[in-house]
């Protein structure tokens, strides 16, 4: 954790999701009490179907809503995508950008990544760009230098830590139930800042939330919680259970 840092914890629905399941956030939002929410910001990520009515159904909650994705592109004949302004306009407040299941199976490069968070702070989300490196970069030791090179090339310039969020998220420990171990998370996250320091000024860098993403679950949250520059987590599975999603959240 980073001391002047309100950690933020943001549940990816991924593809996962009816109006039947809107209970789970009325269940998170109730379990969001008075002392967990002085403690900690949460985000639930919705397929963008379900954003419009799970905002709703959160009003009087401090809870946000995210999208997944959004458009690089503002409007027009576009089929099938998804705009930030209509993401905004569902009432989302983020938009993750970069996922790497985005990267993977969409073939989204740095540079795409870099200009859907611009559109996300155009239409006033906050864009989480994820970043991360698979199990081969690892362990051939290029871990730090792939995360460094998609951080460069996906992080808008100006941003600070009102208008970007990053996620590093080793695509290895994505839903496989393994996890970094806490060294390696610390140097990762350590470098991320250094990193965004030198892209968006030491002070601006200072202050971007930097979550932890991958099989994150309330018995390994405490522990990967008290990282140092491990602002919160970026959560899958776990955020479809709102005891799970929860348990995360008190463990910050
Ligand atoms: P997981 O997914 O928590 O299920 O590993 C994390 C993510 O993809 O954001």
């Amino acid at each position: 954790m980073t001391a002047s840092i309100k950690p933020l914890v943001a549940g990816n629905w991924k593809m996962n999701g009816l109006k039947t399941d809107l209970g789970i956030a009325a269940e998170i939002a109730r379990g969001h009490d008075g002392a967990l929410r002085t403690k900690v910001d949460l985000a639930i990520c919705p397929p963008a179907t379900l954003l419009y009515p799970m905002t709703a159904a959160l009003i009087g909650s401090r809870i946000a809503t995210g999208g997944q994705d959004c458009s690089l592109r503002d409007s027009g004949a576009f089929t099938g995508e998804v705009s930030a302004a209509m993401l905004a306009d569902a009432g989302a407040q983020y938009a993750i950008v970069g996922h790497s299941e985005r990267r993977t199976l969409h073939g989204e490069r740095d540079a795409t990544v870099k200009a859907k968070a611009q559109a996300a702070q155009a239409a006033l989300l906050v864009p989480i760009v994820c970043v991360g490196e698979t199990k081969d970069e690892r362990e051939a030791g290029k871990a730090l230098a792939v995360v460094k090179k998609q951080l460069r090339g996906s992080v808008p310039e100006g941003s600070t830590g009102a208008t970007l969020v990053v996620a590093y998220e080793p695509v290895w420990a994505i839903g496989t139930g393994l996890t970094p171990t806490t060294a390696d998370v610390a140097e990762m996250h350590a470098a991320i800042r250094a990193d965004l320091g030198r892209i968006l000024g030491k002070a601006a860098a200072a202050s971007v939330r930097l979550l932890y993403g991958g099989s994150v679950k309330p018995s390994n949250a405490a522990e990967l919680m008290g990282v140092s520059d491990v602002d919160g987590a970026l959560v899958g599975g776990a955020s479809l259970k709102a005891e799970d999603f929860l348990g995360i959240a008190r463990a910050c």
